[in-house]
């Protein structure tokens, strides 16, 4: 369920195994149930629970040392968004390369793609995998290694094209998780360094459900190179807190924009000191962009998932704010946010600025249709992302060394 309800109710029931059981045996792969881990992504990606909120459990239930392990894992999120944030050519590239790859494929590629993408390759596991996440939106991290792994160093396909379908039906579907760790196992990420997935490793991590015969993998890895990426500065935006919005109310009518890129207005910097007081914000919009899934290359069941989620996010935003939130889907998001704007005599609009992704390109679009209404559009950033994208810009080992220092935890 899209809810934040059965997201907290997911974390709550996982919590127990979060401490020591999560560092021995996270990286088993345990379908169909994968008790061994939490999976909470589709809700932490959306923001229906935030990461804060489930490092914050973890440690509180286990301290820090035990589940350290889990604890870091939840970081990795926010470190890959901090890093696309300051190198978001990696997605710009990916974006253009899709097309013009699946286009290019003939023959034997061709066919190779079709039977990678439906799970008819042969490969004990790999297709097990491709269909699992066909059915359920979701693979084990594990699994995601090897199968990127497979897809470009044994079938010696396009890792963008395998990216491409994790994001057509992966229910967490991130630019910056799925792009980035892609690139990773690829070796375009951290430079000289490939993920090679290993027959014995498989047959271990699976508990033997899958073997697959060392020749059906490829024994090395190959290079990959390309242009280095440009690092750009992070945007400076106001830090969210209940005065940053009484502050921008006072210049007249304020509305917020509600995405599915953050769901859960009502839990951290916004609740502090009492919560953002009532009729700060005059209105709200959770439009749904129509064309959207077909743009961002998503199943029928991810935009399902997504709009659901939108619509869980903005009951509970209308409550949080005490305004109502206008819904419906829109072929054209921007135009009919900037009317609504009109009707409610907004002075402003505030949101969270969407990461990179297929939501900032609905925010770009939106800033500028209401710069022409004359509506001003003004960029809030979680406390959260504030401390810690600017810290992602070299490899997460050095990352998280800082993280646990500012967090005073013990080393
Ligand atoms: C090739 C590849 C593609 C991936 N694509 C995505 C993607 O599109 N979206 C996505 O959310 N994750 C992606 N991941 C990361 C990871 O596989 C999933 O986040 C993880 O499997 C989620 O399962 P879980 O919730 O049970 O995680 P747990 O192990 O229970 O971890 C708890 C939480 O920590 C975060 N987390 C854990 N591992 C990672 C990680 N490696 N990177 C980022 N966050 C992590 C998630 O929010 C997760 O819910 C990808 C990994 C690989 C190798």
């Amino acid at each position: 369920m899209p809810t934040r309800a059965a997201g907290l109710a997911r974390l709550e029931a996982f919590l127990p195994r979060a401490g020591r059981d999560y560092a021995e045996m996270r990286n088993h792969v345990a379908p169909p149930a994968h008790a061994n881990v939490s999976r909470l992504s589709p809700w932490v990606r959306a923001r229906l629970v935030t990461e804060a909120e489930v490092a914050g459990a973890a440690r509180a239930r286990h301290g820090f040392r035990e589940a350290e392990k889990f604890i870091q894992e939840v970081y990795w999120r926010t470190y890959w968004k901090g890093w696309l944030e300051q190198r978001p050519e990696a997605w710009t590239r990916y974006l253009e390369a899709v097309p013009r790859l699946r286009d290019g494929l003939r023959g034997e590629r061709r066919s190779a793609h079709e039977a990678a993408r439906a799970g008819r390759t042969g490969i004990a596991g790999f297709d097990d995998w491709a269909r699992e996440l066909v059915e359920t939106g979701w693979m084990h991290n594990h699994a995601r290694m090897w199968f990127a792994s497979i897809w470009i160093f044994t079938l010696r396909l396009p890792w963008e094209l395998g990216a491409a379908f994790f994001m057509e039906h992966l229910l967490d579907g991130d630019p910056a998780s799925n792009t980035l760790s892609w690139r990773w196992v690829a070796g375009l990420q951290t430079a000289g360094k490939t993920y090679l997935a290993r027959a014995d490793n498989i047959a271990r991590y699976t508990g033997g459900e899958h073997a697959p015969s060392e020749r059906q993998l490829a024994a090395e890895a190959f290079v990959i190179t390309e242009e280095p990426l440009r690092r750009v500065a992070l945007a400076e935006r106001p830090v969210a807190s209940p005065d940053t919005l009484a502050a921008l109310a006072r210049g007249g009518r304020l509305g917020w924009w509600l995405h599915a890129e953050d769901l859960a207005v009502e839990t951290g910097d916004l609740a502090a000191g009492g919560g953002v007081g009532a009729g700060v914000v005059a209105a709200g919009f959770a439009g749904w962009p129509a064309g959207l899934a077909a743009r961002a290359g998503w199943a029928a069941p991810v935009a399902a998932w997504q709009r659901a989620a939108l619509g869980d996010g903005a009951a509970r935003a209308e409550g949080f704010f005490g305004c109502g939130f206008e819904r419906g889907e829109h072929a054209d998001l921007a135009a009919a946010l900037a009317d609504w704007a009109r009707r409610e005599k907004l002075a402003r609009v505030a949101a969270y600025e969407p990461p990179v992704g297929p939501w900032r390109d609905e925010a770009r679009a939106v800033e500028t249709a209401l710069a022409a209404a004359g509506v001003g559009m003004v960029w809030i950033r979680r406390s959260w992302d504030a401390e810690l994208w600017p810290r992602a810009a070299r490899g997460y080992f050095p990352f998280w060394a800082e993280v646990k220092a500012s967090e005073g935890a013990p080393g």
